[in-house]
Protein backbone atom coordinates (compact mmCIF):
# COMPACT_ATOMS: atom_id res chain seq x y z
CA UNK A 1 0.00 0.00 0.00
CA UNK A 2 0.95 2.79 -1.12
CA UNK A 3 -0.32 4.96 2.43
CA UNK A 4 2.14 3.23 4.71
CA UNK A 5 5.44 4.93 2.97
CA UNK A 6 3.73 7.85 4.01
CA UNK A 7 4.99 9.83 7.29
CA UNK A 8 3.11 13.03 8.47
CA UNK A 9 4.34 16.21 10.50
CA UNK A 10 2.27 18.93 11.65
CA UNK A 11 4.62 22.21 11.06
CA UNK A 12 4.51 25.64 10.13
CA UNK A 13 4.77 27.47 6.70
CA UNK A 14 7.91 29.27 6.48
CA UNK A 15 5.76 32.30 5.15
CA UNK A 16 2.87 32.53 6.90
CA UNK A 17 3.39 30.51 9.58
CA UNK A 18 -0.01 28.44 9.61
CA UNK A 19 0.51 25.13 11.23
CA UNK A 20 -0.49 22.15 8.90
CA UNK A 21 -0.27 18.71 8.19
CA UNK A 22 2.89 17.71 5.61
CA UNK A 23 3.65 14.48 4.09
CA UNK A 24 6.74 13.03 3.43
CA UNK A 25 7.23 9.71 0.96
CA UNK A 26 10.08 7.89 2.43
CA UNK A 27 10.13 5.27 0.41
CA UNK A 28 12.71 6.94 -2.02
CA UNK A 29 14.83 8.00 0.67
CA UNK A 30 15.68 11.83 1.18
CA UNK A 31 14.31 14.49 -1.53
CA UNK A 32 13.14 17.64 -2.29
CA UNK A 33 9.43 18.26 -3.11
CA UNK A 34 7.41 21.36 -3.16
CA UNK A 35 4.41 21.74 -1.38
CA UNK A 36 1.61 25.01 -1.68
CA UNK A 37 0.59 25.90 1.61
CA UNK A 38 -2.62 25.22 2.89
CA UNK A 39 -3.27 28.60 3.75
CA UNK A 40 -1.38 31.58 1.57
CA UNK A 41 -0.72 29.13 -1.33
CA UNK A 42 2.92 29.76 -1.11
CA UNK A 43 4.86 27.14 -2.74
CA UNK A 44 7.33 25.48 0.05
CA UNK A 45 10.45 23.73 -0.54
CA UNK A 46 10.39 20.87 1.70
CA UNK A 47 13.63 19.09 2.09
CA UNK A 48 13.88 15.77 4.43
CA UNK A 49 16.09 13.13 5.57
CA UNK A 50 15.57 9.75 6.20
CA UNK A 51 17.17 7.25 8.88
CA UNK A 52 18.77 3.77 8.31
CA UNK A 53 15.68 2.31 9.32
CA UNK A 54 13.86 4.28 6.27
CA UNK A 55 11.88 6.94 8.62
CA UNK A 56 11.69 10.13 8.44
CA UNK A 57 14.60 11.25 10.59
CA UNK A 58 14.33 15.49 9.69
CA UNK A 59 12.96 17.73 7.60
CA UNK A 60 13.22 21.18 6.76
CA UNK A 61 10.47 23.86 5.19
CA UNK A 62 12.07 26.92 2.91
CA UNK A 63 10.80 29.51 1.46
CA UNK A 64 11.38 28.83 -2.26
CA UNK A 65 12.97 32.63 -2.55
CA UNK A 66 15.50 31.99 0.05
ZN1 LIG B 1 1.44 29.68 4.34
Amino acid sequence: MLEALLETRFAPCPYCGHEQEWAFDTSAGAQVFHEECDLCYALVEVHFYVDMQGSLAHFELKREMD
